[in-house]
């Protein structure tokens, strides 16, 4: 039995399926996804963003495919990256034909919005033949004709009979490596709509508040909508749809996995908002040190505190803490515990080698560990 029962997510059990080499579903981690916004035949800048993103830690990316010179830019995008490349197909049932040749890892098509049943056939012929799997994904704002006259306005009920029509049409064709999403820009129809679905389905869920806004305001959004799901246990898979660059997406996506201790990467910041009693600027700090980590994937806490109010308190509680003290002098604890005091001047480069350290600290045992397990 937990120890923190009051911590404990329960998560949903579904289908795992296969995207690429990485597992969506089941007892996989949750995977965090985005989505290029270069011109996919622009094959070097779309690498690069796709390389921007590996390193925020993306488990899997998206690429618009909305003409054929992007599926025919598709298989070298597909070779430079490092992981699953997902066709964003909308209409056009032979571009998703051409990206299962060209290496996609999955299709994202509604089966329902690409004519006839015998292109249907033909897609899944494709899918399974290159070993793709396929993403619906139900929009709000795209919901099909018939039923928005059914029922008058974008509801969850709709949201989730447009996801089972789609489901429906590839179960027909004997093919089951999907995922779903029900995504809407209203927080309340999402969630709802998604919570009905995982009740229908056992199939992976994608996690996503589409058009969800800007960086801050589609932050929270994205916090709340996700975050809530993911709470319930609800979820396989998730994108924040920010208007922000992709790679943020990603950090924003990892710190809601974060946020909940559902998924650990890289360091994870405990740090006050400041007040006339700190003793070095916060703010300032955090910025940079947020900057300056961004490339430590070994996942570890820091707490950085602007007075000793509870500076003490949440050192306790991270691998590393810094708690302000006077005369531009501050404490630095090593797990837990009181260790030797930094000046302000040259702080930030002594808390950065602290932690590259540690993280080197930790990668060191987790191997050792290792060894003695394959002993
Ligand atoms: S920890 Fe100290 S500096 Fe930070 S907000 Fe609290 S009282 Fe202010």
């Amino acid at each position: 039995m937990s120890l923190r029962p009051w911590r404990d997510i329960v998560r949903r059990q579904s289908r795992q399926i296969m995207v690429g080499t990485v597992p969506v579903g089941g007892d996989a981690p949750v995977t965090v996804q985005t989505m290029t916004n270069t011109p996919t035949p622009d094959i070097r800048a779309t690498i690069d963003q796709i390389r921007r993103c590996e390193d925020a830690g993306v488990d899997i990316i998206r690429v618009s495919c909305p003409d054929v010179e992007s599926t025919a830019a598709l298989k070298q995008i597909v070779r430079g990256s490092r992981v699953p490349i997902v066709a964003d197909i909308h209409f056009h049932y032979k571009r998703a034909l051409e990206a299962a040749d060209a290496g996609a890892a999955c299709l994202r098509i509604n089966p329902g919005n690409i004519g006839s049943s015998e292109r249907v056939a033909e897609v899944v012929r494709a899918a399974k033949a290159n070993g793709c799997a396929i993403r619906i994904g139900v929009n709000g704002g795209s919901l099909e004709k018939d039923l928005l006259e059914k029922y008058g306005e974008p509801c969850p009920d709709a949201l989730v009979e447009s996801a089972l029509d789609h489901i429906k049409l590839l179960q027909d064709h004997d093919f089951h490596e999907y995922k779903v999403a029900v995504k809407a820009s209203d927080l309340f129809l999402a969630v709802a709509a998604y919570q009905q679905l995982a009740e229908a389905v056992d199939c992976p869920l994608h996690l996503g508040i589409t058009e969800a806004g800007g960086f801050v305001g589609g932050t929270v959004k994205s916090a709340i909508g996700i975050g809530s799901l993911l709470w319930y246990g609800i979820g396989d898979t998730i994108r924040v749809s920010l208007s922000a660059e992709p790679e943020d997406e990603v950090r924003v996506g990892f710190e809601i996995l974060k946020a909940l201790g559902i998924r650990n990467r890289g360091v994870r910041v405990v740090s006050c908002p400041s007040c006339a009693r700190q003793g070095f600027d916060v703010i300032r700090t955090v910025q940079a040190l947020e900057e300056r980590l961004q490339h430590i994937r070994t996942p570890m806490s820091l707490s950085v505190l602007g007075c000793v109010v509870n500076g003490p308190g949440e050192a306790r509680e991270t691998d590393i803490g810094i708690t302000g003290g006077g005369n531009g002098k501050h404490m630095v604890y090593l797990s837990g515990v009181t260790d030797h005091h930094v000046q302000d001047e040259g702080m930030i480069d002594h808390i950065v080698r602290l932690v590259e350290a540690k993280a080197a600290e930790i990668e060191a045992a987790e191997a050792e560990l290792q060894v003695v397990a394959a002993e």
